[in-house]
């Protein structure tokens, strides 16, 4: 078994709500939600945090961002939606695999807490 929490996800060793995956994503429903939808998209691959990205992983994060452009789509997040990757303490970072939180289906502000 894998320390990785979300690896445990993507393996099944942990159950999800699944809602896409591909050769390189899996993305499945957050177990608080913040907003009617709340979706978090994560790669395969482990990587920790924005700070443990490498060149060789740019084609990855633009994989990710076309994720999220499907499952907006799927969920009919017609009037927009948000994108937020927390890094580190400061943005409050819980869990050490690398994520995508696609949140939307409300009217959201800004600057964010
Ligand atoms: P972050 O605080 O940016 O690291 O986000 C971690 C997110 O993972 C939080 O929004 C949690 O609610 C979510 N989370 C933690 N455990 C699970 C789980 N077993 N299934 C789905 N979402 C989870």
């Amino acid at each position: 078994m894998s320390e990785d929490l979300f690896l445990k996800i993507i393996a099944g060793e942990i159950p999800s709500t699944k809602v896409y995956e591909d050769e390189y994503v899996y993305a499945f429903r957050d177990i608080n939600p913040v907003a009617p939808t709340h979706v978090l998209i994560v790669p395969r691959k482990h990587i920790r945090d924005v700070d443990d990205l490498t060149p060789e992983d740019a084609e990855l994060m633009g994989r990710i961002l076309l994720a999220a452009q499907k499952i907006a789509a799927q969920e009919g997040l017609t009037n927009g939606y948000r994108i937020v990757v927390n890094t580190g303490p400061n943005a409050q970072q819980s869990v050490f695999h690398i994520h995508f939180h696609l949140i939307g289906g409300r009217q959201m502000s800004w600057p964010p807490g």
